[in-house]
């Protein structure tokens, strides 16, 4: 990890690295965690696939029809003209047609059936006139017609699924095509957090002068839960060196990772990423995003440590853009997807400053028209909570940005779920 140490310089003025730049030093430093377990395939939705799924079937087991009609050898098919198939039997799915379609034949055939020995070919039955027991097929049919091929999908013994990935319901699915009813996937990374500060209460307790409710803890929760990790709730710390020390050491032999609030800019009472210095090591702590500097990056014990601002907007926005990035890497899901922006038309004026990336929070609509539009969600400041409860978005302000005039088109990040 490269050292910067707060105390000698690589302070709150330092030029702050860009987010990228920060996303990229932090994902140099993180390993997936190490470990699996075997669950039920339904258990697996959300986990992180740790082996590869083999397919130990042809997906499909059989070659079967696409579609309602008649199956036959496409070699006989009329190039001109009408041809007459004697209809000598009919194939269901679940139910196949035992005998031998020969030449001149066909077999009345449902979609999914499997295609009866001696057929190669369905035509489908809009395309049939039937007379009696027979069906007669015009011109303009091709051999292999609505036929889906034994193996198509998935050959015996090919590799289904590939290890790292995150485990969606179509891919619930696919395993169960395969007939698996168990999976291994990795072992969750276990996250603990805690809140720092003196004028802290936490619900249930009366409010002190000067206190307010610790509100973090609840959005750091939700957003952990929301990302499938195992999370551990060690409280509010107190605003002093010694208790701090104790917590981060609690806090890494119980985790893979460590996320605080508070405590990390140049305050008097500032002491988490002293303390980070002291009985860990510290990676970077500016980046140049707004609200969020200074962030505490580094590690203790060989668990990662995020020491996020204490503002309450800040949290959220450091946690999306940087933590949660690092958490899936940690998970060990192989390529994480890219966060889904989208391009919208600015409903008001926003004033920013050039220098820093600005995540302001937004209400995102769309017309009926199909049109995307963003409002800012209310007051902008980094202790206003409000505003993310108000918003579905971030929208993102690229650093040589000033001011955006209404009527722009803006990229927008929406929250997804998980602010
Ligand atoms: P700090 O980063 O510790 O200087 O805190 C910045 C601001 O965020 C201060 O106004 C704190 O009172 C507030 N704050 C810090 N931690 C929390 C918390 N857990 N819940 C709500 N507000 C907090
Ligand atoms: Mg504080």
């Amino acid at each position: 990890m490269k050292h910067q140490n707060p105390g000698c310089g690589g302070g709150h003025d330092d030029p702050a690295q860009t987010l990228q730049q920060a996303l990229a030093n932090i994902s140099a430093e993180i390993h997936p965690v190490e470990g699996f377990e075997c669950v039920a395939t339904r258990d697996a939705l959300d986990r992180v696939l740790y082996a590869p799924v083999h397919s130990t079937v042809n997906v499909p087991a059989h070659s079967n029809s696409a579609m309602d009609g008649y199956a036959l050898l496409g070699a006989g098919l009329p190039a001109e003209g009408e041809r007459a198939f004697r209809v000598i039997g009919t194939a269901f799915a679940g139910h196949p047609f035992a005998g031998q379609v020969g030449d001149g034949e066909c077999v009345r055939i449902m979609t999914g059936a499997p295609v009866p020995e001696g057929a190669d070919t369905v035509v489908m039955q809009e395309r049939v006139r039937r007379e009696d027991d027979h069906a007669h097929i015009g011109s303009g049919h091709r051999p292999g017609d609505n036929v889906r091929m034994a193996g198509e999908d998935i050959k015996a013994g090919a590799v289904a699924l590939e290890p790292g990935l995150l485990l969606r319901p179509a891919h619930l699915g696919l395993i169960a095509s395969l007939g698996i009813g168990e999976v291994k996937v990795r072992r969750r990374p276990r996250v603990a957090f805690f809140s720092t500060g003196d004028e802290l209460a936490s619900i249930g307790e009366p409010l002190g002068p000067g206190q307010i409710y610790d509100s973090n803890r609840y959005t750091l929760f939700g957003m952990l839960q929301r990302l499938g990790v195992e999370v551990v709730d060690l409280g509010v710390v107190r605003d002093t060196r010694e208790d701090l020390e104790q917590a981060f050491q609690l806090a890494a032999s119980q985790a893979d990772a460590i996320v605080t609030s508070g405590g990390v800019s140049v305050g008097e009472a500032d002491f988490v990423t002293e303390t980070l210095d002291k009985i860990g090591e510290v990676g970077f702590w500016t980046v140049a995003i707004k609200p969020g500097r200074p962030i505490a990056f580094g590690r203790v014990q060989g668990a990662l440590f995020f020491g996020l601002p204490g503002n309450p907007v800040s949290v959220m926005v450091t946690f999306y853009q940087l933590v949660q990035p690092a958490l899936r890497i940690l998970a060990g899901i192989a390529a994480p997807e890219a966060p889904a922006l989208v391009t919208a038309v600015l409903e008001s004026r926003l004033k920013k400053k050039p220098g820093r990336r600005e995540f302001q929070r937004g209400v995102l609509q769309m017309d009926a028209d199909g049109t995307c539009k963003v409002s800012p969600a209310g007051r902008q400041g980094s202790g206003i909570l409000r505003s993310m409860a108000e918003a579905n978005c971030f929208i993102v302000l690229p650093e040589d940005y000033g001011n955006v005039e209404a009527g722009a088109e803006v990229t927008v990040q929406p929250f997804a779920g998980l602010c």
